[in-house]
């Protein structure tokens, strides 16, 4: 491993400031990302700006009803937090679906939403990966892999984001604050992830020397129940190859409120903003809940070995809504 310096910071502005005058220098939240990526030589950085032991692993209501998540909540702490369990199940079914409790017990609310894509090319130093060295190429796109996107990906790359958390926050309608050298913004959690166009080595929105402060989510919509579904080779411990988070309200048997977002499928969580617009003011049968999610899933594009995704993922979604529609 290469050598680095370490630097334990005491408040968010003074990581914003080091990080500002070192280039070079990352935030190191749980780690359990980014270390893994310094010892595969994928991440190599001269200073690790420590922010995981900053005030902002707090969970508190905001004024209109909604909640706001610090960044270094840990994972396992947020899926536990009653308001979560109770106003946003969705966001503990996410986490609680997403690597090993012991992983939940050091991974934070902002090093989940930056972690990077498990694409196998992009861990290998060895071989080439526009992500890792743009302009090199992309191996993934005619290999047997079936872990790649089906839904805006393009020739420079076809990784999915592995991130189950971040499709939760979607569906919710979540914000991302972020602090940076030119002061404070708010990013929605939509639109936070990019896709990959021909820029794939740019995972998100976030701008050199920001920090995550917090999460924000609005208040749940009235009458709303949310549910996620996640399909994976293994029971844990491992990502989606499709999942769904969808969040739904039925009055007088009509669609009153519907967001819908699916992972594994695309280089950022997917919001499926076509089948909401089916969705909204029909009324809640198998029957819309199927040409909803067709609506969506027809602007799929599969690689050569990963078109059961679309089945699955359709599956999830079509099961997820009925299932809310029976509940409310
Ligand atoms: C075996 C294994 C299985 C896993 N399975 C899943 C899964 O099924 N689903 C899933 O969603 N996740 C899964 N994960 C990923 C895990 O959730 C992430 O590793 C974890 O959430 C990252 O959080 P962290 O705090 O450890 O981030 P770190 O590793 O510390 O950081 C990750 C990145 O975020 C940056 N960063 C961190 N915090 C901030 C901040 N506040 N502001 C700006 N930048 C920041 C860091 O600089 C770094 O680039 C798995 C991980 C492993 C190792
Ligand atoms: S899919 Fe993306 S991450 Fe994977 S090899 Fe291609 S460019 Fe790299």
């Amino acid at each position: 491993m290469k050598p680095f310096a370490y630097l334990r910071a005491r408040s968010a502005d003074e990581a914003v400031q080091e990080s500002a005058a070192r280039p070079d220098a990352v935030f190191l939240a749980g780690g359990t990302n980014l270390v893994d990526l310094m010892k595969l030589g994928v991440e190599a950085p001269e200073l690790l700006i420590d922010i995981s032991r900053l005030p902002l692993d707090q969970v508190a209501d905001t004024a209109d009803g909604g909640l706001r998540i610090g960044a270094t909540a840990r994972n396992s702490d947020l899926a536990a937090h009653p308001a979560v369990r109770t106003r946003y199940p969705v966001l503990s079914q996410a986490l609680l679906s997403g690597a090993s409790g012991q992983l939940r017990n050091t991974a934070t609310t902002g090093g989940n939403l930056l972690q990077r894509t498990r694409c196998p090319y992009f861990q290998d130093t060895s071989k080439p990966c526009n992500k890792r060295e743009p302009g090199t190429g992309c191996p993934a796109r005619d290999s047997a892999q079936r872990d790649l996107a089906v839904l805006g990906h393009s020739e420079h790359c076809v990784a999915t984001h592995p991130s189950d958390m971040a499709v939760a926050l979607s569906a919710l309608d979540a914000t991302v604050r972020l602090h940076g050298p030119d002061g404070e913004r708010t990013v929605s959690a939509t639109t936070f992830h990019r896709l990959p166009g021909d820029t794939p080595d740019r995972d998100t929105e976030i701008r050199p020397g920001e920090l995550i402060t917090e999460v924000v989510l609005p208040p749940s919509p009235d009458g709303a129940a949310s549910v996620y579904r996640k399909a994976r080779d293994r029971a844990s411990f491992a990502f989606a190859l499709a999942s769904v988070a969808a969040v739904l309200s039925v009055r007088a048997g009509r669609i009153e409120h519907a967001a819908l977002a699916f992972g594994g499928l695309a280089h950022r969580p997917w919001r499926a903003h076509a089948a909401e617009d089916v969705l909204r003011g029909a009324p809640a049968t198998d029957e819309t809940f199927e040409r909803a999610v067709d609506a969506e899933l027809t602007a799929a594009r599969p690689l050569r070995d990963n078109a059961f995704k679309v089945g699955l993922a359709r599956n999830l979604a079509v099961d997820a809504l009925a299932e809310l529609a029976a509940d409310s």
